[in-house]
């Protein structure tokens, strides 16, 4: 294959990777095989069939753990209303390439690819790469979490997470810790109420509590305060009758500092004893110091590329560095990708063909930075 980033970018943008269903597996096994082809050792790992996430690794030696690379495989839906542009043959118009995932983040990924084929060679004998292309990242980061639970990851000494920034390099984003709680009643006659137990009035008072709740958090200087919003109200199958069962849907952004196993306790406590709670996700905040001497090289890597120094900036979206630090707990992140944050998830997604090149030469920097002499 040729190292131009957008005809890569535009062999990403074949593969159908729409979650749901997700069907990473094709894509995933593409993009294995190139960097099989290029010299990495190369695991798959599939948490459910066909959601398959790829680990590959060059290098690695010494001391100094690797650098990480990482980027997701699916894409979202492609919406309601109707796309001008095919989403998934890259088309292209001046210096914009079209497609579901073009920015959010297929030319991401396509980047990362490139600058570990034109590195591949000079890695051996230095700390090296991982490569981390992850299956489910939208709606829950569920292939990273999975990920995040085996052997495969191994060592990494900081992370560059391929998300659309334009190539601003953001130093982290807010953790994320999402659940249903279910209540439970007794059914009776809606014209005899005080037989039953009404579950949607217990609801109900627990989402009064929810919105009164204080997280009792210092505002973060640059993310702010942790947030809450109840998203999902659903329960009662007739008007009636009294409702035995009752459920709402909590999204909770937390900020560093806020513990997630002692948030859910006192919620726990709030939502009252017989409230069922599933926990669906469950990331911590990320944030490393831009203080810190490894993101201070990031920046002034940009800043060659930006035309400024880049300021300490975080992202509003989640990312699988969310679960990939529970197996590199503390390794500095950045989020860093071609793709324009405001163009993800929306018709007529698009790139710029130009950063994604850009994105190629910033990538191939930082992996000399990291490993080299
Ligand atoms: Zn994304």
């Amino acid at each position: 294959m040729s190292g131009d980033p957008v005809a890569l970018t535009r062999d990403l943008l074949r593969f159908d990777t729409v979650n749901p269903p997700g069907r990473e597996r094709e894509c995933a096994r593409h993009a294995g095989a190139l960097l099989e082809e290029w010299g990495f050792r190369v695991d798959y790992h599939e948490y459910a069939e066909g959601r398959t996430s790829v680990v590959a690794r060059a290098g690695g030696s010494g001391s100094k753990a690797p650098l990480c690379l990482t980027g997701h495989l699916d894409t979202v839906a492609l919406g309601s209303a109707a796309w001008t542009r095919d989403p998934f043959s890259g088309e292209t118009d001046g210096d914009r390439l079209y497609g579901r995932g073009s920015s959010d983040m297929k030319a991401g990924v396509a980047a990362i690819l490139l600058a570990a084929r034109s590195l591949a060679r000079a890695l051996p004998a230095t700390p090296g790469l991982v490569i981390v292309l992850t299956a489910a990242e939208e709606g829950g980061c569920i292939g990273s979490q999975h990920l995040a639970r085996t052997q495969l990851l191994g060592r990494a000494g900081a992370m560059v997470v391929g998300e659309p920034t334009s190539n601003y390099p953001f130093v982290g984003h807010k953790g994320s810790l999402k659940f249903h709680a279910r209540f439970r009643g007794v059914s009776a006659h809606g014209s005899m109420p005080e037989l039953g137990v009404n579950a949607i009035y217990k609801a109900a008072r627990a989402v009064s509590r929810l919105e009164a709740f204080d997280f009792g958090a210092k505002p973060h200087p640059v993310m702010g305060g942790p947030t809450m919003n109840v998203g999902t109200f659903e329960g009662g199958q007739g008007v009636n009758m009294v409702p035995d069962e009752a459920s709402i849907g909590v999204d909770i952004r937390t900020v560093p500092g806020v513990d997630h196993a002692a948030l859910l306790s006192r919620l726990k406590g709030l939502l009252g004893e017989d409230a069922e709670l599933d926990v669906f996700s469950d990331m911590g905040a990320v944030w490393t110091e831009p203080d810190n001497e490894w993101v201070q090289r990031v920046f002034e890597i940009c800043r060659r590329h930006l035309g400024e120094r880049p300021a300490a900036r975080t992202a509003t979206y989640n990312t699988d560095a969310g679960n990939l630090r529970k197996a590199w707990a503390g390794a500095p992140t950045v989020v860093l990708g071609p793709g324009e944050a405001k163009l993800a998830h929306q018709t007529d997604e698009y790139v710029s063909m130009e950063r994604v090149r850009e994105a190629v030469a910033i990538y191939e920097e930082l992996i000399r930075d990291w490993c080299g002499p």
